[in-house]
């Protein structure tokens, strides 16, 4: 359903096939529930986040194509095959391991409890 794309330093997860607004793009159940949020790591409860290899490589946008519905990946809009697969950090994550300025607006992403 999703890929990884990598283009020389660029990373990211992209569609194999077209999808609706709100179906499903991957599932996160079948996920180990882990406490320690890491770098490539997805919140899906309180406390609680996910490690899922494709997961992983989901970029952020502030204008996302998709967002974390409970354990899902859920599409925003409708999506073409071959299109970036986006949520906001700033939705899910209480604070990233990670911090990072976004490409789109040079804001420094740091968790939805800095905002
Ligand atoms: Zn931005």
């Amino acid at each position: 359903m999703l890929y990884v794309k990598k283009e020389d330093r660029y990373k990211g997860a992209f569609t194999r096939t077209n999808f609706n607004k709100g179906q499903i793009l991957l599932d996160l159940s079948m996920c180990l529930l882990i406490r320690d949020p890491s770098r490539t790591s997805i919140q899906v409860h309180d406390g609680f986040h996910v490690e899922h290899e494709v997961g992983a490589c989901i970029n952020h946008a502030c204008d996302p194509s998709c967002k974390i519905e409970g354990l899902s990946v859920v599409a925003l809009r409708d999506l073409k095959e071959d299109e970036e697969v986006t949520f906001n950090y700033n939705e899910n994550e209480d604070v990233l391991a990670n911090p990072f300025e976004c490409k789109c607006c040079g804001k420094m992403i740091l968790g939805r409890k800095h905002e």
